[in-house]
């Protein structure tokens, strides 16, 4: 990969992001069934079963702008995923950048850092170094004279319901005034001053996040966590980045997910996904009719998809195994659909 293959025409960019072999797999030898030849193209060898019962492997590929293989850091995703977006709000615009894909893949690792072990380090996710590129723009040449201030917001949907995780899980309304704009009433919004001040209140999101729940994976993979990064010049908002792990895709009784999903978080997640999709591909379009009703999140980002300057970059997380090959051919097609036509 070089820097010069950033392309910051885009007004979608949708990768994908392939994760190591964990010990759990490795323990029950599953395969490691993706390979990524080359920059742009990941291949799934899904296996087969003929007539006469003999077996093969049926190569599919796809393309995306970038696909990143298991030995890719963060920080190297970040910079050709939501690094090119973070100029977009210093010129007023909108930039969102959406983690996609099964429980167990990679969202959280990629946007939030490492949080697994004692370590809970999440200085190196998306989050954090979008909030530090923001800092340096905003103290350099460019963007100085401006006089901008930093705000952020970390809330979570579940079930279309709005929880505000830096106000001990509060529940909040969506509401949509006479401009049919849409306000998350109460929504706390915090000033931050340097990348120091960002990295306390994602820690303070995420254990927030994590409080109350019988399992650690039931609820929080069952729910959209949306961390926005906001420029204000007093009262008035100059731009905004928001920055999504959203809920696992895979649906029903999962041999990796341990809980059933019940009903309602099924048809939900679901929902918010499809509109997703579609509230991605009408970015910037004048089109009669896009979906952003049809679901919390959607609504909630309605700002982000409809603005003139608004761009935005899907980062797809698949996991690498035998095991979870159907999933993982699931989100390549969604991944595949949302790109640009
Ligand atoms: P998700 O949020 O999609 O459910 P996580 O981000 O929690 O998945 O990842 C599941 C586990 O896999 C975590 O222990 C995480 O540290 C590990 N993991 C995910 N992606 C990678 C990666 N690219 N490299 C190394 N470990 C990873
Ligand atoms: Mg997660």
């Amino acid at each position: 990969l070089q820097m010069s293959d950033l392309n910051k025409e885009h007004r979608i960019c949708v990768c994908v992001r392939k994760r190591p072999l964990n010990e759990k797999e490795l323990l029950v030898k599953d395969l490691d069934i993706v390979t990524i030849p080359n920059k742009d193209l990941v291949m799934v060898h899904e296996p087969k079963q003929r007539v006469d019962l003999s077996r093969h492997l049926e190569n599919q590929t796809y393309r995306f702008d970038y696909a990143f293989d298991d030995i890719t850091t963060n920080e190297m995703v970040y910079r050709f995923t939501a690094r090119p977006l973070v100029e977009t709000i210093f010129e007023r615009g909108k930039a969102t950048c959406f983690a996609y894909g099964q429980t167990g893949s990679g969202k959280t690792h990629t946007m939030g850092g490492d949080l697994s072990g004692n370590s809970q380090d999440c200085s190196n996710g998306i989050y954090v170094f979008a909030a530090q590129d923001i800092f340096l723009l905003l103290k350099g040449p460019k963007y100085r004279d401006l006089d901008l201030q930093v705000y952020v917001t970390f809330f979570e949907i579940y079930i279309g319901k709005v929880f505000d995780l830096l106000n001990h899980k509060a529940r909040l309304r969506v509401l949509q005034d006479q401009n049919h704009l849409v306000q998350v009433v109460g929504l706390q919004e915090q000033e931050v001053k340097c990348t120091e001040d960002v990295l306390k209140i994602i820690t303070l999101g995420n254990s927030c996040r994590a409080s109350g729940q019988t399992s650690a994976n039931a609820h929080s993979s069952r729910s959209h966590a949306i961390f926005q990064i906001i420029l204000r010049r007093g009262r008035e908002m100059h731009g905004k980045f928001s920055l999504i792990d959203l809920a696992g895709n895979e649906r029903g009784a999962d041999a990796i997910s341990a809980h059933r999903w019940t009903w309602q978080e099924g048809i939900e997640i679901n929902k918010s996904v499809l509109a997703l999709k579609e509230c991605i591909r009408a970015l910037g379009r004048k089109k009669a009719h896009t979906p952003f009703r049809d679901s919390t999140l959607t609504q909630v980002l309605k700002d982000s998809f409809i603005g003139e300057n608004s761009r935005t970059c899907m980062i797809a997380t698949i996991s690498p195994g035998m095991a979870s090959c159907e999933n993982t051919l699931n989100t390549l097609r969604y991944a595949n659909r949302v790109k640009e036509l």
